[in-house]
């Protein structure tokens, strides 16, 4: 039984993982992005119509949490 031990591990990944809420205008829908691997980008995808979008963070990183993608 690694199930439930697999569970656990993937959750504390994603509680340490960094994320942005995004407001997607194409659809005027809401989701969340999440950073990727390098920290240098949050990378994701509006969740109707599937455009991939981009935030990249700045040297002093992000001081808005939450954006609008177009
Ligand atoms: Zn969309």
């Amino acid at each position: 039984m690694t199930e439930p031990e697999i569970k656990k591990i993937s959750e504390k990944g994603l509680s340490k993982r960094k994320w942005i809420g995004v407001h997607f205008q194409c659809c005027q829908a809401y989701s969340r992005i999440y950073i990727n691997k390098q920290n240098t980008t949050y990378e994701g995808q509006c969740p109707r119509c599937l455009k991939k979008v981009r935030v990249r963070i700045g040297a002093e990183g992000t001081k808005n949490r939450f954006f609008k993608a177009w």
